[in-house]
Parts: C-alpha cells; sequence; structure tokens
C-alpha cells in the first residue's frame, strides 16, 4: 500500500469485510517480521455502545486479529486508555473486548495504568504512555464522527487515547488541537483501519449514528483525517489540527492527491431497514429531523448517510426550511425523471449530482446551488 491509497469496502458483514480490505492492502507484506509486537488501539473513549456511533465496532478487532494470527504474527495486544472519568477496564469488559481477548488469547493493555514518558514532539514537550512507545507496529482503529470541538474525529484525534489521563487534562488546557497535531509526530500509526459503519453526526459519545457501513485502510492519518472532512461536509480547513499536522511533516491534507481503491461498490441498503421501515426501530430523532428533507427509495447507506451528512451541515448553517422539495436519493429512482436528485441513479432528474456514492463535501455545494439558491430567488 502506498502512503496516498485508502482502500474503502462497503457491506454489513464486517469481520469478513475487515479481513478481505487487510488481504487487499497487504498488510501482512506491510509489517513482515513476524516477531514484531502488534498493537491494536481501537477507539473504547467508554462504554457506549458501537452501534450508537461512539466506539470501535469489536468484529473488527476479530478480523484484525483473525488476519494477523492466520498469516503468523503471534505478538498481539489489544491497548486503549479510556477518556477521563472512564475506567479502560470497564470499557473492555463492556463492550466485548474482555472475551475477544480469552476467545484469540490476545492480551489488553490499560494505558492508564501505564508510566508516562516525556518526549519532544515537534518542540512541544508531551507525555506519552510508554507501552505505546514501544510497541514495533500500531493499528490505529478509530471510528469516523462529527465533534463538538474538533468538528471531526478519527486518526489524529484516536492517539490521545495513548497519553495518559493527566496528559488528557493537560491538552484541554492547551487548546486541544495543537497538542493532537503535535501528538502525531511521535506516536505510530503504521496503518489505520477506520470503522466508518455508523459514526454519530457531531457527538463523540453518540447517540445519532449515521450508518454509512464503511470500512477503510489507510496509512497516513493527515490524509485520512481530510478525507473525512470530505465525507462529513466539512472544509479541511476549518480543522485546523489537521492542517498543523500537514505542517509539522505528519501527512499530506490534500485528498485530490489520494489515490481511492473501491474494492466493491455501496449496494446495500441496509440503512433503511436498520433505521426503522422494516425492523421498526426509530431514527435518532435528529436524523430524523434531517432525513424529513429527504425521499430515498432503496437507497444504499454509504450515498443516505452522505446525504444525511451534507444536510446537518446546511442545518448547522442555517440553510434549511420548510417548503423545500424532498431531495430524491435511491436505486428506485433509476430512469425516472424527477426534480433534484443525488447520486448517480438520479441521473435523469432535471438536477443531479453524479456519483456513487457521492461525498458529503460534493453534496454541500450541489445543494446550495441548485436547491437553498433555486428556492430563494
Ligand atoms: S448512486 Fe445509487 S447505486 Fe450508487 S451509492 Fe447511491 S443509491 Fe447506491
Amino acid at each position: 500500500m502506498n502512503k496516498n491509497d485508502i482502500f474503502i469496502i462497503h457491506g454489513t458483514d464486517y469481520k469478513d469485510m475487515t479481513i478481505r480490505l487487510l488481504h487487499e492492502a497487504g498488510l501482512a507484506e506491510e509489517i513482515g517480521d513476524r516477531e514484531k509486537h502488534i498493537a491494536l488501539k481501537p477507539n473504547l473513549l467508554g462504554t457506549m455502545r458501537p452501534e450508537d456511533g461512539a466506539t470501535t465496532h469489536p468484529e473488527l478487532v476479530c478480523g484484525v486479529i483473525e488476519y494477523l494470527q492466520f498469516h503468523g504474527f503471534r505478538h498481539l495486544s489489544i491497548m486503549e486508555s479510556s477518556w477521563v472519568g472512564e475506567r479502560t477496564s470497564r470499557s473492555f469488559a463492556a463492550l466485548g473486548y474482555t472475551d475477544i481477548s480469552e476467545k484469540y488469547g490476545v492480551p489488553l493493555i490499560d494505558l492508564q495504568k501505564d508510566e508516562a514518558v516525556s518526549c519532544n514532539t515537534a518542540g512541544m514537550e508531551l507525555h506519552v504512555c510508554r507501552k505505546a512507545l514501544e510497541t514495533d507496529f500500531l493499528i490505529n482503529m478509530p471510528v469516523v464522527k462529527g465533534h463538538c470541538q474538533t468538528l471531526v474525529t478519527c486518526a489524529l484525534k484516536n492517539n490521545k487515547g495513548l497519553i495518559p489521563n493527566s496528559e488528557k487534562r493537560r491538552f484541554h488546557t492547551m487548546g486541544l488541537l495543537k497538542p493532537i497535531a503535535h501528538l502525531s509526530t511521535v506516536v505510530r500509526n503504521d496503518f489505520i483501519l477506520v470503522d466508518n459503519i455508523c459514526g454519530d453526526l457531531d457527538f463523540e459519545e453518540g447517540g445519532n449514528p449515521v450508518y454509512m457501513n464503511r470500512i477503510w485502510a489507510a496509512k497516513d492519518p493527515v490524509l485520512c483525517d481530510a478525507f473525512v472532512c470530505d465525507c462529513l461536509g466539512i472544509p479541511v480547513d476549518e480543522v485546523s489540527y489537521i492542517r498543523m499536522a500537514e505542517r509539522l511533516g505528519t501527512g499530506c491534507a490534500d485528498t485530490s492527491k489520494a489515490h481511492l481503491v473501491f474494492l466493491n461498490e455501496s449496494t446495500d441498503t441496509e440503512y433503511v431497514e436498520i433505521t426503522g421501515r422494516r425492523n421498526s426501530s426509530p431514527l435518532p430523532r435528529r436524523v430524523q429531523k434531517l432525513a424529513g428533507y429527504t425521499a430515498p427509495k432503496d437507497s444504499c447507506s454509504a450515498c443516505y448517510g452522505s446525504l444525511i451528512h451534507a444536510l446537518n451541515r446546511l442545518n448547522e448553517g442555517g440553510k434549511l426550511r420548510p417548503g423545500l422539495p424532498p431531495v430524491c436519493i435511491g436505486q428506485g429512482y433509476q430512469g425516472q425523471a424527477g426534480e433534484i436528485g443525488v447520486g448517480t441513479c438520479t441521473s435523469c432528474f432535471s438536477k443531479s449530482l453524479k456519483g456513487c456514492p457521492p461525498k458529503a463535501i460534493d453534496i454541500v455545494t450541489f445543494l446550495e446551488e441548485n436547491w437553498i439558491q433555486k428556492r430563494k430567488n
């Protein structure tokens, strides 16, 4: 895998998708020596469930372990330090990681109990957990989410789970953004496996999950987070720690240089099933409000999730209002005429945005120009 590659797989069998993605990305060759100590770093900020949009799905961790053990890697561990106010041991137990550890014989490392090491991170002194620094290869496993302070959270911010609690508190006194960028200059991010299954609209702790049913693999945490901005409809320049990390030499924030490799198409229509039309569990309230501006017909999860994120951006900008015609989306519109639609399936509409699926950042621009502006005139 090259540093500018981002491999993407869609679906709902998360463990099998993970194994296929790692195979296609050539992770075993990437790591090389079978004697290396490999750490998996999920995002377990607390005991909140993955299906609520907060934490890494354990199926991804199982997939990574099975792949690595199949390829002869024996020295694996799962390391994490939950957020201040929660014990990592409780998160491990509540989210099934204690069972995973026993099943596969992979130890859990509670970094809240680890020793801190002082590091010079490109001119800023920060304390980092010793075991995180001593590992030979680190697989960062963040969740794509919106965030109330930093706007997005993914690879770069997930590294905050590699520092002691005292340092997490200090990060907030330093404004959070700058130390996140500096931390990226010393912690390992050898491989990034991104959980883009159902991260929250804009809260780290979940509650409003948006189903995308995707997993990605990347090597550059800066490029990865810049691509997250595209997927959530946020201009990368509004997330200052990404640009700072780029200036510090961690990676490249220019997504036009990313080489996207889609391993399959987004064809599942699980979003509709998961969020209520068939199994009657209601949409989360905020997602439901945004869904009121849409008219989905057999829409794929990744497509519909991108539209929901784009509508969330427009809503935050005060641009949504009653009376706008619904935005059509989904395979059910193929070959049909209509007013406004998103995704290649609506290409016969008077106004349609191409893409299969389109990115939220492009949907925002398209809807501003063809939906909101048009109605004003
Ligand atoms: S354009 Fe159509 S086929 Fe493509 S992701 Fe959207 S709904 Fe699915």
